[in-house]
């Protein structure tokens, strides 16, 4: 089997002539099916540019991207959109739920994207929201839950597609530390489950709780080691 991640000698350079930005200077990574990475790095050492590229969100300048099996790094705009939804789940740092909407209605929406029907749907919606510890507040709408659960929820609209890949750029940078424990619990949950991660984090303490920690300094990659579990 391929792995979800085979990324080869990427660069990513911004702006041309003085005002040149090497924001990524050949980065090379394999990630295999159920590995849990998380990606540290001080400000402006690329980790949004490489969160983009691997979200297929964005494309680099050189070098080579490969996303379960498929050359990302080839595709035009529709393709990578559509491989980019059927083949990763996205956590961001605000949760980005739709307001006035129940918990239930926001971790459909994927699937009614994805064409798929709606008893289908609230069936797979609602298994999602159970395995995030949320089936009984399916109803509230965000405002009506905590950010931990808010992030949750986020969390469940993430793997209710049952992505390749669940991405997540700073998902615990908003939550108290409570929360953050909450999340962090689910994510080594669905790790255990076989589930593939990679989470971008500033949080020393949170890189800790994934197996294998990547730094970068200046674009590219300085350390790349696998961690003993942490069990909280
Ligand atoms: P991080 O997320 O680790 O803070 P970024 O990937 O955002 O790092 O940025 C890496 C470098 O690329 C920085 O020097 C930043 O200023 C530069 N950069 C990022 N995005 C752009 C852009 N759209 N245009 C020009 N420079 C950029
Ligand atoms: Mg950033």
């Amino acid at each position: 089997m391929s792995p979800v991640l085979d990324v080869r000698d990427l660069t990513k350079t911004y702006g041309e002539g003085e005002a040149t930005v090497h924001a990524l200077r050949g980065v090379s990574l394999t990630v295999e099916r159920g590995d849990y990475v998380a990606i540290m790095g001080s400000s402006g050492s690329g980790k949004s540019t490489l969160m983009n590229i691997l979200g297929a969100l964005d494309v680099p300048t050189s070098g080579t991207y490969r996303l379960d099996g498929v050359d990302v790094s080839r595709l035009a705009d529709r393709q990578l959109a559509l491989a980019r939804n059927r083949l990763i789940g996205f956590i961001f740092q605000a949760f980005n739920l739709i307001p006035r909407t129940s918990a239930l209605a926001n971790v459909e929406l994927p699937l009614a994207y994805a064409g798929i029907k709606p008893r289908q749907r609230r069936r797979r919606a609602l298994a999602a929201l159970d395995v995030v510890g949320l089936a009984e507040r399916a109803r509230h709408e965000p405002n009506q839950l905590s950010g931990g659960q808010q992030q949750r929820v986020a969390v469940a609209r993430a793997l209710v597609t049952e992505p390749a890949l669940l991405l997540a750029d700073e998902p615990t940078g908003n939550l108290d530390t409570r929360s953050t424990e909450d999340v962090l619990t689910v994510f080594d949950q669905l790790n255990a489950a076989g589930r593939t991660i990679v989470i971008i984090t500033h949080e020393p303490e949170v890189g800790a709780r994934a197996k294998r920690l990547i730094r970068l300094v200046d674009g590219q990659i300085v350390h790349d080691v696998r961690q003993a579990p942490v069990f909280a």
